[in-house]
């Protein structure tokens, strides 16, 4: 009977799917980053402080019992980081990846890595809601967001949390006002756009640890962060990014001003595919 019992649970265990995240990269929310140049993906201290925080991050995940961590390089066209470097465990994602992000692969969870938060907060540190020099502000159903919003919606769309954050202090703000179960690490404080208070990269990298570590440890407690209901994105542009003639023309879009356009449709996704963000 015992025998027939412990078969039975067999494929029960078989059945468990590994757990996994997608931890998404920046460069602005990295502590020690805190000028424009520094953000240059060949910048060798960017790097290394950079492939720091994502191994301390990758160690406190394999701590906290995920056993695949996917690193997306997601600064800058895709060249910071390096397989040489990345830590032994991770597996590195090159590359643009599209509007879902590879979401459709059901990861565990997702995470931020060195983010900064959206176009406008006062002093977040290069501040900018994912071009500085090409959009002024990006609205979601009229709200202002940037990337982090924008991604933990997408997430949520494939009903996969947001469980953990590192970077500046008004990015840890910015996730934990969308989702309060959130894990973070606040590496810097901002106290002006270029004007930033930081960790030692070794403090830093010690509080990103603990964090990756308590967010891998609440896996299937976090919800994920869903936007229910038709959608409408509002890209508004920098001046030297106005409309062309013809943008009215794009699927779901609507100009409305030389340099603003929304995109609607009928969920995040949809409008989230339509939208042109440069
Ligand atoms: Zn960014």
């Amino acid at each position: 009977m015992r025998f027939f019992s412990a078969l039975a649970v067999l494929p029960l265990l078989a059945a468990q799917p590994r757990k996994s995240i997608l931890l998404i990269t920046d460069a602005e929310g990295v502590a020690g980053i805190c000028r424009q140049e520094q953000t240059d993906p060949n910048n060798a201290e960017l790097r290394a402080l950079l492939t720091g925080e994502i191994n301390a991050a990758v160690e406190g995940f394999l701590e906290g019992g995920i056993e695949d961590v996917y690193v997306w390089d997601g600064h800058d066209g895709s060249a910071t980081l390096s397989a040489l470097t990345i830590h032994p465990k991770a597996r590195l994602i090159i590359g643009g990846l599209g509007r879902t992000m590879t979401l459709e692969r059901g990861y565990s969870a997702i995470g931020f890595l060195g983010q900064h938060s959206m176009a406008g907060v006062r002093a977040g540190i290069m501040a900018h809601s994912y071009s500085s020099l090409g959009i002024q502000n990006l609205r979601l159903n009229g709200k202002n967001v940037g990337e982090i919003e924008t991604r933990a919606a997408l997430a949520g769309h494939f009903n996969t949390p947001v469980i953990f954050l590192s970077g500046d202090k008004a990015a840890v703000e910015e996730v934990k006002a969308l989702v309060p179960d959130v894990e973070t690490a606040a590496v810097m404080e901002g106290l002006a756009r270029h004007v930033c208070i930081s960790l030692s990269a070794e403090m830093s990298r010690q509080a990103i640890r603990a964090a990756a570590r308590r967010a891998a440890l609440k896996i299937g407690q976090v919800q994920p962060y869903r936007i229910t209901g038709p959608v409408a994105i509002e890209i508004e542009y920098t001046t030297r990014h106005s409309l062309r003639l013809d943008a009215g023309h794009a699927l779901g879009g609507e100009v409305l001003n030389d340099r603003t356009i929304r995109y609607r449709g009928a969920d995040f996704l949809e409008a989230w595919t339509r939208a042109r963000l440069w």
